[in-house]
């Protein structure tokens, strides 16, 4: 798998206001490599390896044998449930996208099918024709890989047979050595490959183990023949012989109505991976380097405002809505968004100026795209937290609005007051009650501690 990026920087449409400009984007293209995943030496010699881990453990009387028992030898294959997922911290609805099937076109080069009749494969001048599925990391896969953010899982219950770990994992070019890897036997004899994976993450459990489905193998990376991080998968039946885990017109090795999926995923699927918000354009550095997100989710009234969105398999004709809502929930700002070029994946971004916000508190971007909404939330006109403003009111106080004073109705042993822009002021208060008569007039963050030690924020409006 191959990445390069293609700076294209479209603006499509104008700007319904002064301060608004975008969207603008830069598409993420994969590409495809020419020299294969796994070389032709290294897949033989994984063969071995696992022909002789079988061996060993079928000895061991951990696998049976297939000479005297019927188990490991036949029954039906297993179902896959899709072999990577979001960690809960990553901050994003999807952390991958799909560049590459199984080749079935046993011609090269450039002769390219996979189970669709697409070619969304690749192959290469010495005769390799892809053998795997390609799962990559979007948004930022180098930020995902420093984070763990991609989760590699069990597509299926098994016993691992061998795994490989400790090889290098920040490769940004094919030809570069072992993978870490893990291989997982199914009930039935198939063997599931689940490759490129991030060194030192792999799951304690080793050959012998059994592993369940959706069980934790590891997290994504770039060791052994890689561009960038991705898992790339690979399935054997129990004769040994490659499987494309998917039904389709062209994959005659699968026959109809037989997938290998408990739920098989549409060829294409245009996707939202993440709505963000950002102090200015993230750069992509050389691999391996990390990119720098330029994440920010609050802003003084001064600074601009990037909104982004990250899309994977955006395709032409598809149509998405971006919005910024106010903190009341009314619209401030909508812009229709048409997508005339397909991408594997894509970025883009529009940015606000200060006359673009009318008011202060805690704002909501959301795009809208192939039937998904995806919000992200953002303070505006303060450096307070998102957290801080979402906080539901703990501790109630009357009156509210005030003028003088207000009573607590539950004691409270700390308290501090902001400004929305952030400013912290003092008040008296004797646990029960406070003075907010030197106050101006205004919107006011009460935040503190009751004399339970429950920590709480409410909302002052004097
Ligand atoms: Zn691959």
């Amino acid at each position: 798998m191959k990445k390069f990026l293609l700076p294209l920087c479209l603006v499509l449409g104008g700007s319904l206001h002064a301060q608004i400009s975008g969207p603008h984007n830069e598409a993420y293209t994969i590409g495809n490599p020419d020299t294969p995943c796994v070389t032709a030496a290294q897949r033989e010699a994984i063969f071995e390896k696992l022909a002789r881990a079988k061996q060993d453990l079928i000895e061991k009387g951990i696998l049976p044998n297939p000479q005297t028992s019927l188990l490991g030898g036949g029954g039906p294959h297993p179902l896959f449930e899709w072999p990577i997922e979001k960690d809960p911290a990553a901050p994003y609805t999807a952390v991958w996208g799909l560049s590459n099937y199984v080749d079935h076109n046993a011609s090269f080069p450039n002769q390219i099918q996979d189970w669709n009749c697409g070619t969304k494969s690749y192959d290469t001048s010495n005769g390799y024709n892809h053998q795997g599925m390609d799962i990559f990391l979007w948004p930022f896969s180098w930020y995902q890989f420093q984070n763990n953010y991609a989760r590699v899982i069990a597509a299926a219950p098994g016993t691992i047979i061998y795994k490989d770990d400790g090889n290098f994992d920040m490769n940004c070019a094919l030809g570069g050595g072992d993978w870490n890897a893990i291989y997982v036997m199914h009930a039935d004899g198939s063997i599931a490959w689940y490759g490129h994976m991030k060194s030192g993450t792999l799951t304690a459990k080793g050959p012998g183990d059994t592993v369940a489905a959706g069980e934790f193998l590891g997290n994504v990376g770039s060791s052994g023949s890689s561009t960038g991080p991705h898992l790339h998968f690979e399935v054997y039946n129990n004769a040994g012989q490659l499987v494309d885990p998917y039904v389709g017109t062209c994959n005659l090795w699968t026959s109809a109505n037989d997938s290998w999926w408990a739920a098989q995923k549409p060829y294409i699927e245009p996707k939202i991976n993440a709505v963000s918000t950002h102090s200015g354009v993230p750069t992509f550095p050389t691999c391996p380097q990390m990119e720098v997100t330029k994440y920010k989710d609050s802003f003084l009234s001064n600074e601009v405002v990037y909104a982004m969105v990250f899309l994977t398999d955006q395709t032409v004709g598809s149509s998405g809505l971006l919005s910024m809502k106010r903190p009341n929930g009314t619209i401030a700002f909508t812009q229709p968004f048409n997508s005339t070029t397909a991408y594997n994946a894509s970025y883009w971004w529009w940015s606000f100026g200060s006359a673009s916000f009318d008011t202060y508190g805690l704002w909501t971007l959301s795009f809208s795209y192939n039937g998904n909404t995806v919000e992200h939330q953002f303070v505006y006109g303060s450096n307070l937290a998102v957290g801080d403003l979402q906080t539901e009111t703990k501790v109630r106080f009357y009156p509210n609005p005030a003028r003088d004073r207000i009573a607590f109705s539950e004691d409270v042993a700390t308290l501090d007051v902001f400004q929305i822009d952030g400013k912290k002021l003092q008040i008296p208060h004797d646990g029960i009650s406070a003075d907010v008569s030197g106050l101006p007039n205004g919107v006011f963050l009460l935040r503190g501690t009751t004399a339970s030690g429950r920590p709480f924020t409410s909302k002052l409006t004097k």
